[in-house]
């Protein structure tokens, strides 16, 4: 007993030790550790289980045993410390490097800085198929028809302090290639961000679809000033007063209504218009604008006036456009 005594003062001492060394190790006291360690000494000892445990407690650690545990703890702290600081050096990569990761269209977080602003937003900078380009050039093919199924659904409208966007209830998609893309959101640009041969519109309203994969399909619908919209009226209708505040009305929408009577369309592949500016993005761009009083969009300009990413290089895309 006495031999055990001291093998467990000099094993305290020696993680008091190493508590010390390793001083950011939280929570469990040196004593704690050296029960620990004599509990697992003792399992250690009998390692098949339904052995018999007998006289287990009466034989004493040799110092062997009491050296042992502490090289696997000092290798346990090592350990730990290591991770401790990979992690802090993974959340300084994640920071953003300038301030704060806020972007914007205008000033010092605008669209050149966006790749700057955050590692996970690179590719606004180095990106070779971002969005949105000057639609021009397009090869004219018989393009298969986009199959719109959407129906009257729930909405709620939001605004994200970058657009008004509108989140819809499951159970609109569109159909392309075989390939289901249900409808997640719709939110406007002012102006258009695309352009067509040179030339813009007053706004654009993206409706994005989502596949089972994940892949993103969004279909952009060109906005004249014109007559007045009757679902661009209902959303607006719904603003919610405060940003971050998704306002949720009774009524439903049908997005039937936003789309132009002809489907002729641009199709190429790009990306997300903000960031992180992901790419894998394809764009189906309707050339029928659809129309919206000078009202409606003075509405949406005094919230805002300029929310539409400049051009972005084509880098010789292809782009297709039905006949
Ligand atoms: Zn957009």
């Amino acid at each position: 007993m006495r031999d055990m005594r001291i093998g467990v003062v000099v094993f305290l001492c020696v993680l008091c030790l190493s508590q010390a060394a390793f001083a950011r190790e939280p929570q469990k006291s040196a004593a704690d550790w050296a029960a620990d360690a004599v509990m697992k000494g003792d399992s250690r000892r009998n390692p098949q289980a339904g052995k018999a445990q007998d006289a287990k407690d009466e034989r004493p650690l040799t110092n062997d045993e009491i050296a042992a545990m502490i090289k696997t703890r000092l290798a346990a702290l090592r350990k730990a410390r290591a991770a401790r600081l990979a992690e802090e050096r993974n959340k300084a990569a994640a920071e953003p490097v300038v301030r704060g990761g806020h972007w914007s269209y205008e000033g010092e977080n605008g669209p050149e800085q966006w790749g700057r602003l955050k590692p996970e937003w690179a590719a606004c900078a180095s990106g070779q198929r971002q969005s949105p380009i000057d639609i021009r050039d397009g090869i004219k093919v018989d393009l298969e028809p986009v199959a719109f199924d959407y129906r009257p659904s729930r909405f709620n409208v939001l605004d994200n302090g970058h657009t008004v966007q509108v989140n819809v209830d499951p159970g609109n998609s569109i159909t392309l290639t075989g390939r289901r893309y249900e409808l997640v959101q719709f939110h406007f640009h002012r102006p258009s961000e695309e352009k067509v041969n040179g030339r813009g519109f007053e706004m654009v309203a993206h409706l994005v679809h989502k596949d089972a994969g994940g892949r993103l399909a969004v279909v952009a619908v060109l906005i004249d000033s014109g007559t007045a919209h009757g679902l661009i009226q209902t959303v607006w209708n719904n603003l919610p007063l405060e940003k971050h505040e998704p306002l949720a009305p009774l009524a439903a929408i049908d997005l039937n209504q936003l789309l132009p009577e002809r489907r002729e369309y641009y199709t190429y592949m790009g990306s997300l218009t903000t960031p992180p500016c992901s790419e894998g993005v394809l764009w189906i761009v309707l050339k029928a604008p659809i129309q919206a009083s000078p009202q409606q969009i003075a509405i949406f300009g005094r919230l805002y006036p300029m929310n539409a990413r400049p051009l972005q290089d084509s880098f010789g895309r292809m782009i297709k456009e039905s006949n």
